[in-house]
């Protein structure tokens, strides 16, 4: 049985549908990530679970039990938001406290659990401290630990890296997923950042204009997008989209733009339905094209470098094929610069073939 359930949740605010008809299931113990843009709905999502928004529509299901008329406080979820709402003329030790002192525990239990969390967090040494000398890694440790004590069934976090520097950042990564493995507690984690929504989830929900786009393993999200919207939104750079036509020869197809075209073969076998209409949009991953300097091969297309960013470990370059500019990461190099003649290779049988009216990936099942 599914920890949580979300059966076709609408949630309106006025004129503005927040959630339109989201369903999903998140199992017990799992690490499940929402992501997606500002205002995909994501906060609304958190807390239409927690109790704290009515849904229009819909129904929230905790273990079996439906749970649309049961108060927030009684729905042992703990929600910890972005900012993280700690009080700064108090010590870390009684930010901790704070919740067990509400519900009246004994001071040598409250003691021991405090000391026990603060442990379990690495921040024993500043419970003596106001929060407002912690470094924002520090604070974001006590914000958990408050939420932590109070040992609630289900964590639901907004966002709780976003304020940090991005070398912190990259530590509460690891020690967000450590914590996860060592607690075993359901975790619903939101975020608008596609890499920790990749590196630290079972499984991910695409969120986007109150929609679900896409729901899976970081694995199935990348290697089979449901739609351009989700194609987009992983891998830096993202997905290269070419707006392509179809030409038929015997034996072989073409994808075609302008003057430019590759066999597109195999990968028009995988269209399991027809576009609306009768071209396609190629997506295809940088780690999927290749670059290399002018040397008058003809099985490769023709290019011109349009840009270029070193980033240290690797070279972002821009190549206009006609009227497509395509974006990939090479190793870092120094070989091309701006308006250079370059040629492009592109693992065609790779990519993907979106509806350009409707955005669906034609080519997964
Ligand atoms: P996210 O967390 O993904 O950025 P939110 O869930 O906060 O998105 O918001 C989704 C949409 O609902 C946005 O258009 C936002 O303006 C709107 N919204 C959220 N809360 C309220 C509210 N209390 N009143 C009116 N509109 C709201
Ligand atoms: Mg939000």
């Amino acid at each position: 049985m599914p920890a949580i359930t979300l059966r076709n949740i609408t949630k309106r605010f006025r004129k503005v549908v927040a959630l339109k008809n989201v369903s999903f299931d998140v199992k017990e113990g799992e690490f499940f990530t929402i992501v997606g843009p500002t205002n995909a709905g994501k906060t609304t999502t958190l807390r239409v679970v927690a109790g704290l928004e009515k849904p229009n529509e819909g129904e929230v299901i905790f273990d079996g039990q439906p749970m649309n008329r049961v108060p927030p406080n009684l729905r042992d979820v703990a929600l910890m938001f972005q900012n993280l709402a700690l009080y700064p003329h108090r010590s870390g030790f009684d930010n901790i406290a704070f919740p067990l002192r509400v519900k009246k525990l004994a001071p040598d239990e409250v003691q021991r659990r405090v000391r026990e969390v603060a442990g379990f967090l690495k921040i024993t040494h500043l419970l003596e401290r106001l929060p407002g000398t912690y470094s924002g890694g520090e604070r974001q440790r006590l914000a958990f630990a408050r939420t932590m004590v109070r040992d609630p069934a289900l964590y639901m976090l907004d966002e709780p890296l976003a304020n940090l520097d991005a070398l912190i950042r990259l530590q509460m990564r690891v020690e967000l997923r450590r914590i996860h493995q060592e607690l075993g507690k359901t975790m619903i984690y939101v975020t608008h950042d596609q890499v920790e929504a990749m590196s630290m989830s079972n499984r991910i929900a695409v969120l986007h204009q109150g929609v679900i786009q896409q729901i899976g393993s970081p694995d199935d999200i990348y290697m089979c997008p449901a739609n351009q919207f989700v194609a987009g939104f992983f891998g830096a750079p993202p997905m290269n989209f070419i707006p392509t036509q179809i030409e038929r020869s015997v034996g072989y197809a073409v994808l075609k733009w302008g003057e430019y075209s590759v066999i597109g073969s195999s990968l028009i076998k995988k269209v399991k339905r027809r576009a609306a209409s009768r071209g396609f949009i190629l997506g295809i991953r940088p780690e999927d094209i290749s670059i290399l300097p002018d040397n008058g091969l003809n099985d490769s297309l023709r290019g011109r470098v349009v840009s270029l960013e070193q980033l240290g470990l690797k070279t972002i370059i821009d190549v206009e094929l006609g009227s497509a500019v395509v974006r990939i990461a090479v190793p870092a190099t120094f070989d091309y610069k701006v308006r250079d003649r370059c040629r492009i290779t592109m693992k065609v049988e790779r990519g993907h073939l979106f509806d350009p009216e409707t955005g669906a990936n034609l080519t997964i099942a």
